[in-house]
């Protein structure tokens, strides 16, 4: 079964309905992803999963239980990590108490935790002593990461992970992303990137205007989106 599941989710923004009936399912060892053009409700369906967001319908399942009035940090504690769209990463703190911060308010505390994820995304060099300030936006997406699997997630949600990346720091970061799923981590991604879905995701769900219009692996749902 889903270790997140979302059922029949309903978001209301004064009179614009935002969200009209969105279920998807979350699974262990696969990449999720939702795309969709701009405005199709992706945003507003992640801060649902992530707790950001009640909605005024619908449910979120973690496990078979209903998180839907758990507050992010709750859920952050049983298991579900995020990423940020806009990097919010701390700028004073070095890259390893960045890091240390995820596993602190995490699912688990664990200093080799904390080792794993600065090697797995490649930060257990001379920058981890740096302040993330000045950093350049690659490395800050991967603290980001690293932070958000530094607690021993079960699930990431992971808002546009490939923003503001090059080429190769795309494929390097699909590299590791997959390396997660085969781990065992259910993972959720949103989106734009095309090309880094179709090499990453094992199911795509299209969103247009608050519905999912499309779900499947991504070479036929793809070519519909
Ligand atoms: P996406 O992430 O797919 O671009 P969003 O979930 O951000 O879509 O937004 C879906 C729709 O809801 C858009 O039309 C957006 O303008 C609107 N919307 C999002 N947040 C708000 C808000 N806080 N107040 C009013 N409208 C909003
Ligand atoms: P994000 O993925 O960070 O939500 P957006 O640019 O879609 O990116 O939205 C930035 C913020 O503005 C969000 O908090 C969103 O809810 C809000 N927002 C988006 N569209 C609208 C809107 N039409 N009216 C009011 N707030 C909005």
């Amino acid at each position: 079964h889903p270790v997140l599941a979302a059922r029949g989710l309903r978001v209301r923004y004064g009179g614009f309905t935002a969200l009209d009936g969105v279920g998807l399912d979350v699974a262990a060892g696969r990449v999720t992803a939702v795309v969709g053009p701009n405005g199709a409700g992706k945003s507003t369906l992640f801060h649902c999963l992530a707790g950001t967001l009640r909605p005024a319908g619908g449910r979120v399942l973690f496990d078979g239980w209903d998180v839907t009035r758990l507050p992010a940090h709750a859920r952050t504690r049983l298991g579900i990590a995020r990423t940020f769209q806009q990097l919010a990463v701390f700028p004073t703190l070095t890259v390893a108490e960045n890091v240390r911060i995820g596993a602190e308010h995490g699912r688990i505390a664990d200093p080799a935790a904390v080792e794993r994820a600065l090697r797995l995304f490649g930060l257990d060099g001379p920058v981890r002593t740096l302040p993330a300030a000045g950093l350049p936006t690659g490395t800050l997406r991967r603290v980001e990461l690293a932070r958000a699997f530094a607690g021993a997630p079960r699930v990431l949600l992971l808002d546009e992970p490939a923003a503001g990346l090059d080429t190769a720091e795309v494929a390097a970061l699909a590299r590791v992303l997959r390396a997660l799923a085969a781990d065992g981590t259910a993972l959720l991604v949103v989106e734009h990137d095309l090309d880094l879905v179709a090499g990453l995701a094992d199911v795509v769900h299209v969103m247009a205007a608050g519905r999912v219009v499309a779900s499947g692996p991504p070479g036929g749902v793809l070519d519909a989106a």
